[in-house]
C-alpha cells in the first residue's frame, strides 16, 4: 500500500454531508455575515463542503441562546435523572449511526476509517454513557462547623461554558468537553476546529433528537482569531475549556483574564517520553513505541515523541523500529487495513516536512522515510530518526506528525532527568517488567498520564491533562466535573445548637 499509487487511488466516502450551518438555539442557521469557508479532504486537498463561517456576531447570538437556556430554560432545572436519560438516548442514537458518523470523521480528518468506526465513535458513545451515569451523582456535602452553624456545600453548574476544540480527534474532543459540562447542568457554546467542522454538527443534531432542549448546546464553525477569540473574551461566558497548542492556550488565558476572569482549563501540547528499559522484549517494545508515536498520523498531543532506549538494547531496537516503520501501511483511509492516512492539512504537512529537514540538518540519522508520499494530498512517509540528541529541535518541539525520534540512554537517573527536562508534561510511557524500575519511573516522571507497558489508553473514567506547559485541569474521569461545577457554601445560624 505504501506507494505513491496507493495514496492516490481514492474510495468514495460512504456518507453525504448533511449539516454545514451553525447550530444556534436548536436551529441550523447561516452565519450572520453570510460567509462560508471550505472544509477540505486531506487525501486530495479538494473541497468536501462549504461551511458557515461563524465570527464574533454569531458567538454573540450563540452565547445569548446559551445564557437564556441557562437562566430560564429547563436544562439546569430538570431532574438530573432526566438529563442523564437524554445523554443515554444520545448514545443509543449514535450507536445506530456509528458508520455514517465514522465516515464523516474520516473524510474530514483523514484518519483510517477502521479507527473512526471501531475506536473514536465507540469511545464517544462510551463517554456519553459514563457522564450520563454521573449526572445524578453530583452532589455537595454537609461539613462540621466550629460555631452554632449548619454548613452545607452545594455543587451548582457554572453557567454558560465556552469550549474550543482541535482537529486531531474531532469527536473525542467534542465528547471530552460536552460530557462533563452537560452532566453538571451547564449550557454550552462550542467552537469546532476550522479543519474539521462536520462530525460535531452531525452528532449534535442527534443530541437534539434525543431531547436536548434548545440553546443548551450551540455549535459554531469558524476560525480561531475571530470566532475562538470572541468566545474566549465574551463577558457572558462563565467558563472556558480549550484543547489545542500551547501558544494558542496562552492567548486564550490572556483573553479570559482581560475580559471577565472566567476560569480556564487548558489541555495543550506535549513532548512525551517513551522509555524502553534494558529488560525489554525488544519486539514488543518496538511495537508499543511505534504505536505511541504513529497512532493517528502522529497527531496526538500525548504522542510518545521522544523514544528513549537503553544502550543495551539500542542497536537492536533501532533496526527493528526502522523495519516496523517501513512496513507501516499508508494509504486511502477508507481502504481496509490502512494504518496511516494523510496529515490534516497543508500547514501541518509543511511544518512536519520542515521538522524532518531540521532533523537531518542537525545531524540525527534518518533511518526510514523522510519525505512526502505521492504528489497529491498530505501523506507523509513514516519517518524514523536515530541518534537524536536532547538539544535538537526535533527532540524539543512538538512535531505532531509521523516522525519518531530515538535517543540513547544508559542509566535510570539519567533518563529521569532527561525525560523531565521539557516544558511539557502531558504523558510518559515506560516499558519494563522490573517492578522497582517501573515504580521509580512512574513516581519520578512529571506527567499527567504515565502509561506502563501500554500507551494511549483513553477510558472515559481516566483523568487526562498536563503538568507544566501542557496545561491545567483534567478532561475525563470524575476530576473533569470540577471544571464545570461552582461551589457554594451555605452557612445557617442555628437557633438551637443542641440539635
Ligand atoms: P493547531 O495549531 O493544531 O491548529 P490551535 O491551538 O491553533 O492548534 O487550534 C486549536 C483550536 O483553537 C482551534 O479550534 C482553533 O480555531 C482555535 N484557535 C486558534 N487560534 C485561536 C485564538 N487566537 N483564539 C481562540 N481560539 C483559537
Amino acid at each position: 500500500f505504501s506507494t505513491a499509487a496507493a495514496v492516490e487511488e481514492h474510495i468514495t466516502p460512504p456518507v453525504d454531508v448533511q449539516h454545514t450551518q451553525l447550530l444556534i438555539n436548536g436551529q441550523f442557521v447561516d452565519a450572520a455575515s453570510g460567509k462560508t469557508f471550505p472544509t477540505l479532504d486531506p487525501r486530495t486537498g479538494d473541497v468536501i463542503a462549504c461551511v458557515a463561517e461563524g465570527d464574533a456576531e454569531d458567538i454573540n447570538r450563540a452565547v445569548a441562546a446559551a445564557r437564556k437556556a441557562f437562566d430560564e430554560g429547563p436544562w439546569p432545572r430538570m431532574t438530573a435523572y432526566e438529563r442523564s436519560r437524554i445523554l443515554l438516548r444520545f448514545a443509543d442514537l449514535m450507536e445506530k449511526h456509528n458508520d455514517e458518523i465514522a465516515a464523516l470523521e474520516t473524510w474530514d480528518n483523514g484518519k483510517p476509517y477502521e479507527q473512526s468506526a471501531n475506536i473514536e465513535v465507540p469511545m464517544l458513545i462510551r463517554l456519553m454513557r459514563y457522564y450520563a451515569g454521573w449526572a445524578d451523582k453530583i452532589h455537595g456535602l454537609v461539613v462540621p462547623a466550629d460555631g452554632p452553624h449548619h454548613v452545607q456545600v452545594l455543587h451548582e453548574p457554572i453557567g454558560v461554558v465556552g469550549q474550543i476544540i482541535p482537529w486531531n480527534f474531532p469527536l473525542l474532543m467534542f465528547g471530552w468537553k460536552i460530557g462533563p459540562a452537560l452532566a453538571c447542568g451547564n449550557t454550552i457554546v462550542l467552537k469546532t476546529a476550522e479543519q474539521t467542522p462536520l462530525s460535531a454538527l452531525y452528532v449534535s443534531k442527534l443530541l437534539h433528537e434525543a431531547g436536548l432542549p434548545e440553546g443548551v448546546l450551540n455549535i459554531i464553525s469558524g476560525f480561531g482569531p475571530t470566532a475562538g477569540a470572541a468566545l474566549a473574551s465574551h463577558m457572558e461566558v462563565d467558563k472556558l475549556a480549550f484543547t489545542g497548542s500551547t501558544p494558542t492556550g496562552k492567548i486564550i488565558l490572556e483573553l479570559a483574564s482581560r475580559s471577565n476572569l472566567k476560569p480556564v482549563t487548558l489541555e495543550l501540547g506535549g513532548k512525551s517520553p517513551m522509555i524502553i528499559m534494558d529488560d525489554a522484549d525488544v519486539d514488543q517494545a518496538v511495537e508499543l513505541a511505534h504505536f505511541a508515536l504513529f497512532f493517528n498520523q502522529g497527531q496526538c498531543c500525548c504522542a510518545g515523541s521522544r523514544t528513549f532506549v537503553h544502550e543495551r538494547v539500542y542497536d537492536e531496537f533501532v533496526e527493528k523500529a526502522k523495519a516496523r516503520a517501513l512496513k507501516r501501511i499508508v494509504g486511502d483511509p477508507f481502504r481496509q487495513g490502512v494504518e496511516q492516512g494523510p496529515q490534516i492539512d497543508e500547514d501541518q504537512f509543511r511544518k512536519i516536512l520542515g521538522y524532518i529537514k531540521s532533523g537531518t540538518d542537525s545531524g540525527a540519522t534518518l533511518i526510514a522515510g523522510g519525505d512526502r508520499l505521492g504528489s497529491k494530498g498530505y501523506f507523509i512517509q513514516p519517518t524514523v530518526f536515530a541518534d537524536v540528541k536532547d538539544e535538537m529541535k526535533i527532540a524539543r518541539e512538538e512535531i505532531f506528525g509521523p516522525v519518531q525520534s530515538i535517543l540513547k540512554f544508559s542509566d535510570l537517573n539519567e533518563v529521569i532527568r532527561r525525560a523531565n527536562a521539557s516544558h511539557y508534561g502531558l504523558a510518559a510511557g515506560i516499558f519494563s517488567n522490573n517492578m522497582d524500575t517501573v515504580n521509580t519511573l512512574m513516581r519520578a516522571l512529571r506527567a499527567g498520564s504515565v502509561f506502563v507497558n501500554c500507551f494511549d489508553v483513553f477510558d472515559a473514567a481516566i483523568p487526562f491533562g498536563g503538568y507544566k506547559m501542557s496545561g491545567h485541569g483534567r478532561d475525563k474521569g470524575m476530576d473533569s466535573l470540577k471544571n464545570y461545577s461552582q461551589i457554594k457554601a451555605v452557612v445557617t445560624a442555628l437557633k438551637n445548637p443542641a440539635w
